[in-house]
Protein backbone atom coordinates (compact mmCIF):
# COMPACT_ATOMS: atom_id res chain seq x y z
CA UNK A 1 0.00 0.00 0.00
CA UNK A 2 1.15 3.57 -0.58
CA UNK A 3 -1.26 6.15 -0.07
CA UNK A 4 -1.15 7.44 3.99
CA UNK A 5 -4.49 6.52 6.37
CA UNK A 6 -5.55 9.85 8.50
CA UNK A 7 -8.31 9.37 11.10
CA UNK A 8 -10.30 12.30 11.42
CA UNK A 9 -12.14 12.10 15.04
CA UNK A 10 -14.33 14.69 17.47
CA UNK A 11 -17.08 15.17 19.08
CA UNK A 12 -20.09 15.91 17.56
CA UNK A 13 -20.48 19.91 16.89
CA UNK A 14 -16.35 20.64 16.94
CA UNK A 15 -16.85 21.30 12.79
CA UNK A 16 -15.25 18.52 11.39
CA UNK A 17 -17.09 17.79 8.41
CA UNK A 18 -16.93 21.44 7.79
CA UNK A 19 -12.62 21.22 8.16
CA UNK A 20 -12.74 17.57 6.07
CA UNK A 21 -14.78 19.21 3.17
CA UNK A 22 -12.65 22.38 2.61
CA UNK A 23 -9.70 20.08 3.02
CA UNK A 24 -11.19 17.30 0.42
CA UNK A 25 -11.76 20.43 -1.52
CA UNK A 26 -8.38 21.74 -2.16
CA UNK A 27 -6.45 18.26 -2.46
CA UNK A 28 -7.21 15.75 -5.20
CA UNK A 29 -4.45 13.92 -3.57
CA UNK A 30 -6.95 12.79 -0.42
CA UNK A 31 -10.12 10.87 -0.43
CA UNK A 32 -13.02 10.47 2.04
CA UNK A 33 -13.94 6.55 3.06
CA UNK A 34 -17.89 6.68 2.70
CA UNK A 35 -19.08 4.94 5.97
CA UNK A 36 -21.82 2.25 6.29
CA UNK A 37 -24.62 3.17 8.66
CA UNK A 38 -27.83 1.77 9.90
CA UNK A 39 -29.09 5.42 10.86
CA UNK A 40 -31.60 6.76 8.79
CA UNK A 41 -29.95 9.78 6.39
CA UNK A 42 -30.71 13.11 7.51
CA UNK A 43 -32.25 15.85 5.59
CA UNK A 44 -29.83 16.75 2.30
CA UNK A 45 -27.85 13.82 3.00
CA UNK A 46 -27.74 11.31 0.32
CA UNK A 47 -27.02 7.65 -0.18
CA UNK A 48 -23.52 6.68 -1.43
CA UNK A 49 -22.32 10.29 -0.88
CA UNK A 50 -22.34 11.11 2.84
CA UNK A 51 -22.72 7.53 3.79
CA UNK A 52 -23.62 4.15 2.36
CA UNK A 53 -27.36 3.74 4.69
CA UNK A 54 -28.61 -0.36 5.01
CA UNK A 55 -30.22 -1.79 7.40
CA UNK A 56 -28.80 -3.17 10.67
CA UNK A 57 -29.41 -7.24 9.42
CA UNK A 58 -27.36 -6.64 6.33
CA UNK A 59 -24.69 -4.60 8.54
CA UNK A 60 -24.74 -7.61 11.25
CA UNK A 61 -24.64 -9.84 8.43
CA UNK A 62 -21.41 -7.89 6.42
CA UNK A 63 -19.41 -7.77 9.93
CA UNK A 64 -20.04 -11.68 10.26
CA UNK A 65 -18.14 -11.51 7.07
CA UNK A 66 -15.33 -9.44 7.96
CA UNK A 67 -15.92 -6.70 5.76
CA UNK A 68 -15.26 -3.88 8.28
CA UNK A 69 -11.73 -2.81 8.67
CA UNK A 70 -13.67 -1.40 12.26
CA UNK A 71 -17.34 -0.34 13.35
CA UNK A 72 -18.49 0.43 16.14
CA UNK A 73 -21.66 1.21 17.74
CA UNK A 74 -22.08 5.29 17.88
CA UNK A 75 -25.12 7.09 19.30
CA UNK A 76 -27.36 3.72 18.96
CA UNK A 77 -26.81 2.91 15.22
CA UNK A 78 -23.96 1.07 13.76
CA UNK A 79 -21.31 2.68 11.84
CA UNK A 80 -18.28 0.80 9.97
CA UNK A 81 -15.50 1.62 7.24
CA UNK A 82 -15.08 -1.42 4.36
CA UNK A 83 -11.83 -2.80 4.76
CA UNK A 84 -12.19 -3.49 0.88
CA UNK A 85 -12.81 0.23 -0.16
CA UNK A 86 -9.66 1.20 2.03
CA UNK A 87 -7.45 -0.97 0.74
CA UNK A 88 -8.19 -0.22 -3.24
CA UNK A 89 -7.86 3.13 -2.74
CA UNK A 90 -4.35 2.94 -0.92
CA UNK A 91 -3.61 0.62 -3.51
CA UNK A 92 -4.21 3.48 -5.57
CA UNK A 93 -2.21 5.47 -4.41
CA UNK A 94 -4.73 7.77 -2.67
CA UNK A 95 -4.52 9.05 0.82
CA UNK A 96 -7.48 7.77 2.77
CA UNK A 97 -9.36 10.12 5.08
CA UNK A 98 -11.35 8.17 8.05
CA UNK A 99 -13.86 10.20 9.89
CA UNK A 100 -14.76 7.76 12.66
CA UNK A 101 -14.71 8.03 16.39
CA UNK A 102 -12.75 6.52 19.25
CA UNK A 103 -13.40 3.03 19.05
CA UNK A 104 -12.68 2.53 15.61
CA UNK A 105 -9.59 4.70 15.70
CA UNK A 106 -8.68 1.87 18.41
CA UNK A 107 -9.30 -0.90 16.03
CA UNK A 108 -7.80 0.68 12.87
CA UNK A 109 -4.89 1.53 14.90
CA UNK A 110 -4.77 -2.02 15.36
CA UNK A 111 -3.98 -2.98 11.74
CA UNK A 112 -2.09 0.15 10.31
CA UNK A 113 -0.26 1.57 13.15
CA UNK A 114 1.38 3.88 10.89
CA UNK A 115 -2.03 6.40 10.70
CA UNK A 116 -2.15 9.59 11.31
CA UNK A 117 -4.74 10.59 14.20
CA UNK A 118 -5.87 13.88 14.32
CA UNK A 119 -8.37 15.18 16.89
CA UNK A 120 -10.55 18.49 16.59
CA UNK A 121 -11.53 20.17 20.03
CA UNK A 122 -13.96 22.74 20.26
CA UNK A 123 -12.85 25.96 21.89
CA UNK A 124 -15.19 25.80 24.60
CA UNK A 125 -17.62 23.83 26.29
CA UNK A 126 -19.63 26.42 26.08
CA UNK A 127 -19.00 27.23 22.12
CA UNK A 128 -19.73 23.78 21.90
CA UNK A 129 -23.29 23.36 23.83
CA UNK A 130 -24.14 26.09 21.13
CA UNK A 131 -23.30 24.57 18.52
CA UNK A 132 -24.99 21.40 19.21
CA UNK A 133 -28.10 23.51 20.31
CA UNK A 134 -28.42 25.46 16.75
CA UNK A 135 -27.44 22.38 14.48
CA UNK A 136 -31.04 22.74 13.97
CA UNK A 137 -31.68 18.59 12.55
CA UNK A 138 -31.65 17.39 15.96
CA UNK A 139 -34.51 17.00 18.60
CA UNK A 140 -33.74 18.86 22.33
CA UNK A 141 -33.35 15.17 23.94
CA UNK A 142 -31.14 14.06 21.08
CA UNK A 143 -28.73 17.13 21.62
CA UNK A 144 -28.53 16.34 25.53
CA UNK A 145 -27.33 13.32 24.54
CA UNK A 146 -25.14 13.77 21.81
CA UNK A 147 -23.46 16.44 24.69
CA UNK A 148 -22.81 13.68 26.95
CA UNK A 149 -21.20 11.39 23.55
CA UNK A 150 -19.59 14.45 23.34
CA UNK A 151 -17.78 14.97 26.71
CA UNK A 152 -17.19 10.79 26.00
CA UNK A 153 -15.47 11.34 23.22
CA UNK A 154 -13.21 13.99 24.25
CA UNK A 155 -11.94 11.94 26.80
CA UNK A 156 -9.95 10.10 24.29
CA UNK A 157 -8.23 13.11 22.76
CA UNK A 158 -4.93 11.40 24.58
CA UNK A 159 -4.68 8.63 21.89
CA UNK A 160 -4.34 10.87 18.76
CA UNK A 161 -0.90 12.45 17.60
CA UNK A 162 -2.20 15.75 16.95
CA UNK A 163 -4.73 17.90 18.03
CA UNK A 164 -6.84 21.17 16.23
CA UNK A 165 -8.82 23.27 18.40
CA UNK A 166 -11.29 24.82 15.85
CA UNK A 167 -11.92 28.55 17.78
CA UNK A 168 -11.07 30.07 13.89
CA UNK A 169 -12.36 27.79 11.25
CA UNK A 170 -9.12 29.36 8.41
CA UNK A 171 -6.54 29.02 11.16
CA UNK A 172 -7.76 25.43 11.76
CA UNK A 173 -8.21 24.57 8.03
CA UNK A 174 -4.22 26.03 8.21
CA UNK A 175 -3.44 23.61 11.19
CA UNK A 176 -5.18 20.76 9.14
CA UNK A 177 -2.96 21.02 5.91
CA UNK A 178 0.12 21.46 7.85
CA UNK A 179 -0.62 18.62 9.87
CA UNK A 180 -0.92 16.59 6.58
CA UNK A 181 1.95 18.20 4.60
CA UNK A 182 4.05 17.26 7.77
CA UNK A 183 3.24 13.65 7.24
CA UNK A 184 3.84 13.66 3.32
CA UNK A 185 7.53 14.97 4.40
CA UNK A 186 8.09 12.33 6.48
CA UNK A 187 12.10 10.58 5.71
CA UNK A 188 9.99 7.35 4.75
CA UNK A 189 7.79 8.85 2.64
CA UNK A 190 10.23 11.03 0.62
CA UNK A 191 12.61 8.28 0.43
CA UNK A 192 9.91 6.22 -0.87
CA UNK A 193 8.56 9.21 -3.71
CA UNK A 194 11.83 10.47 -4.35
CA UNK A 195 14.01 6.87 -4.56
CA UNK A 196 15.70 8.44 -7.88
CA UNK A 197 17.21 11.05 -5.98
CA UNK A 198 17.96 9.62 -3.11
CA UNK A 199 19.74 6.99 -4.71
CA UNK A 200 21.83 9.66 -6.76
CA UNK A 201 22.43 11.95 -3.80
CA UNK A 202 23.38 8.99 -1.44
CA UNK A 203 24.58 6.37 -3.84
P1 LIG B 1 -23.13 11.26 12.34
O1 LIG B 1 -24.26 10.30 12.48
O2 LIG B 1 -23.40 12.55 13.09
O3 LIG B 1 -22.76 11.51 10.91
O4 LIG B 1 -21.86 10.60 13.01
C1 LIG B 1 -21.87 10.25 14.35
C2 LIG B 1 -20.54 9.72 14.77
O5 LIG B 1 -20.25 8.49 14.09
C3 LIG B 1 -19.37 10.64 14.50
O6 LIG B 1 -18.57 10.72 15.67
C4 LIG B 1 -18.59 9.93 13.43
O7 LIG B 1 -17.21 10.18 13.52
C5 LIG B 1 -18.90 8.49 13.72
N1 LIG B 1 -18.70 7.65 12.53
C6 LIG B 1 -19.08 7.92 11.26
N2 LIG B 1 -18.71 6.92 10.44
C7 LIG B 1 -18.07 6.01 11.21
C8 LIG B 1 -17.44 4.74 10.93
O8 LIG B 1 -17.39 4.25 9.81
N3 LIG B 1 -16.91 4.09 12.00
C9 LIG B 1 -16.94 4.59 13.25
N4 LIG B 1 -16.35 3.87 14.22
N5 LIG B 1 -17.51 5.76 13.55
C10 LIG B 1 -18.08 6.47 12.54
Amino acid sequence: MSGHLYIVAAPSGAGKTTLVSMLLASDPRICLSISKTTRSPRHGEQNGRDYHFIDVATFLAEVENGEFLEWALVHGNYYGTSRRLIEARMAAGYDVLLEIDWQGAQQVRKVFPEAIGIFILPPSLVALEERLAHRGTDSAETVTRRLAAAREEMRHVSEFGYVIINDDLQQAYHSLKSIIAASRLRYKNQKKCHAALFSALLG
